[in-house]
C-alpha cells in the first residue's frame, strides 16, 4: 500500500470508530424533561409541574449517567421535605459519584415535595394539604400533591429499575433507624427487594405489606414495586436535625447498594443478620391537644404500658396511650402538638 492508500484506510477507520462510539453514546444519553446527560455526565435541572388551579410546582433532579452501561437506581429524597438527612445524602451522592466510574445511571430526586421544603411543613403540601407519601401514582388532573406525583412515576419510576424512597423522623418525630422491607404481593420482586433492602444495611427491617392495586399504589416505593421494580423505603434521622450520623449512615447504605448492583467497583458490605420486625402499629390521637411521651424512642416497652398521655389546650388529661404489645418504640412524637387522627407512636414487634 502506497502512503496515500494508507492514510486513507486510516482516516475511514477513524470515522467508522467514531460513527460507532457516537451510536452508543446516542443509545445512553438520558434525556428526562429537558436535562440531558451523556454517558459519563452529571446534569441537574428541574422537573417542572404546571398546577393547574395551585401554584406551579418544581423538583430538583439530578442525571448521574455512568460512562459504562448498567442498571437504573433512583433515589427519592424531600417526600416529607422536613426529613433533612437524605435530602443532603443525595447533595453527597452528587459531588462524590464519579460518572467516569459508575456503570449505568442514578437519578436523584433531591426535595420531591420543594413547596413544603420552602414553607417548612411536615407530612403535608401548603397548597392542597396532602401527604405526598399518600397520593401514589398520582394524577395529572389532580391537585399538586397527585401532580407532582404524576410527574415523578412518568418521569423516574418508570425509568429505573430499582428505587431507595430515604426519609427519616420528621419534624416533630424521635425516630430511631430502620427500613421498610416493602412486600408489593410478587414473590420475585419481593425477594429481590428483600435482598436490596438488606444490602443498604439499617436495620431492624419492617415487613411492611402494601396495596397491590397499580391504580392506587399510595407510596413511592409501592408505585415502583407494582411496576415489577424491587424497592424500599428506609428511614435515618429525627426531629427536623441535619446530623452527620444519620447523613453518613444512608451513605453507607447507598454505597453499598451500588456494590450490591455492580455499578461501582468494590466488596458488598456484610452487616450482619438483619433483625426483622413482622408485626408494628402506628397509635393515632384521638383528639386533638398536647402529647406528653412518657418514653424515648428505642424504649423497649411492655404490652398496656403507659406510652404517653394527652391533654386539652388547657393542661386536662383526655387520654393515656397504652402500648398495644411488647415490642419496641420505633418513633414518637417528641413536640406537643397532637392531632386527632394523625400518628402519635410506633410499636415494633420482633
Ligand atoms: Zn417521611
Amino acid at each position: 500500500m502506497d502512503r496515500k492508500k494508507v492514510l486513507i484506510c486510516v482516516a475511514t477507520f477513524l470515522l467508522i470508530a467514531a460513527g460507532v462510539s457516537l451510536a452508543q453514546e446516542e443509545g445512553r444519553v438520558v434525556t428526562i424533561g429537558d436535562i440531558k446527560a451523556l454517558p459519563g455526565q452529571t446534569v441537574s435541572g428541574f422537573l417542572k409541574v404546571a398546577g393547574g388551579k395551585f401554584p406551579d410546582a418544581k423538583i430538583p433532579i439530578s442525571i448521574i449517567n455512568g460512562s459504562q452501561s448498567g442498571p437504573v437506581l433512583a433515589l427519592i429524597a424531600g417526600v416529607h421535605p422536613y426529613e433533612y438527612p437524605p435530602i443532603e445524602a443525595l447533595i453527597r451522592v452528587r459531588a462524590q459519584l464519579d460518572p467516569q466510574k459508575l456503570k449505568g445511571t442514578v437519578l436523584l430526586v433531591h426535595i420531591a415535595n420543594l413547596q413544603a421544603f420552602q414553607k417548612r411543613i411536615i407530612y403535608y403540601n401548603p397548597y392542597d394539604w396532602l401527604n405526598l407519601n399518600r397520593v401514589f401514582p398520582g394524577d395529572p388532573e389532580g391537585s399538586i400533591s397527585l401532580r407532582i406525583a404524576h410527574t415523578i412515576t412518568k418521569e423516574i419510576i418508570t425509568r429505573c429499575d430499582y428505587l431507595i424512597d430515604l426519609h427519616c423522623g420528621d419534624g416533630n418525630e424521635a425516630l430511631i433507624p430502620y427500613s421498610y422491607w416493602s412486600k408489593g404481593g410478587n414473590s420475585e420482586v419481593d425477594a429481590a427487594s428483600k435482598k436490596l433492602v438488606e444490602a443498604f444495611g439499617i436495620y431492624p427491617i419492617i415487613e411492611s405489606p402494601r396495596p397491590q392495586d397499580p391504580e392506587a399504589t399510595v407510596y413511592v416505593d409501592n408505585t415502583a414495586i407494582q411496576m415489577g421494580k424491587p424497592a424500599f423505603t428506609t428511614e435515618s434521622g429525627q426531629l427536623g436535625i441535619l446530623d452527620e450520623e444519620s447523613v453518613q449512615l444512608l451513605l453507607r447504605g447507598i454505597d453499598n447498594v451500588l456494590k450490591y448492583l455492580n455499578m461501582i467497583e468494590g466488596k458488598v458490605k456484610d452487616f450482619g443478620q438483619p433483625a426483622y420486625i413482622k408485626k408494628f402499629e402506628v397509635i393515632r390521637s384521638n383528639h386533638d391537644g398536647l402529647f406528653y411521651p412518657l418514653i424515648k424512642r428505642g424504649y423497649f416497652v411492655q404490652k398496656g404500658q403507659p406510652i404517653g398521655y394527652i391533654t386539652d389546650y388547657f393542661g386536662k388529661k383526655l387520654e393515656t396511650i397504652l402500648s398495644p404489645f411488647t415490642g419496641q418504640i420505633l418513633y414518637i412524637i417528641a413536640t406537643p402538638p397532637a392531632n386527632k387522627g394523625e400518628p402519635l407512636v410506633e410499636v415494633g414487634e420482633y
